[in-house]
């Protein structure tokens, strides 16, 4: 079985593959170079995966999923939200992004327990250009104020998830794989796929 991933993010399409197992075959728009990006001009997680997945699968046949995912910070007021790629600016790395989360951090004073926040994600599944089906999944935790481990991508290496000690970029890839607000959604999708 295939399916086509309407992002060029290959950290989600990796923790995706995973998920799925050998018996899918995942290809992500790296493969599809001249295809451009979606622009994101929604306000919701779910608004802005459902544009993604109609996009794509416009011009690609078969099954397509998008993913839109991002964090939120109470202390923020929910901020980066929906902007998660573009805290820092329209082309900014996720370096640049986490350096402003810790600034934004400490401007508003956020200690211990103030400091708490979750992953959300929004699965889109699309075909010729109608969406067929969306999940959620969140996973509730705390930000840290110097990042921490190696692993993962975005934001992971401040975050760490509700009764855990290290952060997603410390824990093992499988061990995010499990409890992260794209595990959640993804495994509400398999049931359905
Ligand atoms: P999107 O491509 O518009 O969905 O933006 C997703 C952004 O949210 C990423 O670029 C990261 O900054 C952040 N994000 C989403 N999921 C994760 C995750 O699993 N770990 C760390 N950051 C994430």
């Amino acid at each position: 079985m295939h399916l086509l991933l309407a992002t060029h993010n290959s950290h989600k399409t990796a923790e995706i593959r995973a998920m799925l197992g050998a018996d899918w075959e995942v290809t992500d728009m790296n493969a599809h170079p001249a295809f451009p990006p979606t622009e994101e001009t929604g306000t919701t997680f779910e608004a802005n995966a459902t544009l993604k997945a109609v996009a794509a699968s416009r011009e690609f046949g078969g099954l397509v999923l998008a993913d839109d995912s991002g964090l939120e910070v109470d202390a923020l007021g929910g901020a980066p939200g929906v902007r998660s790629a573009r805290y820092a600016g329209e082309h900014a790395t996720d370096a640049e992004n986490r350096a402003l989360l810790l600034e934004n951090l400490s401007t508003a004073g956020a200690r211990g327990k103030q400091r708490t926040a979750r992953f959300r994600c929004v699965l889109a599944f699309a075909r010729d250009g109608s969406v067929e089906r969306t999940f959620e999944g969140a996973v509730e935790g705390t930000m840290i104020n110097a990042e921490r481990g190696e692993g993962g991508f975005g934001y992971d290496s401040l975050f760490v998830p509700e009764g855990h000690c290290e952060t997603f970029a410390q824990l093992p890839a499988a061990a995010k794989n499990t409890l992260s607000h794209r595990a959640r959604a993804m495994s509400a999708a398999l049931a359905w796929l």
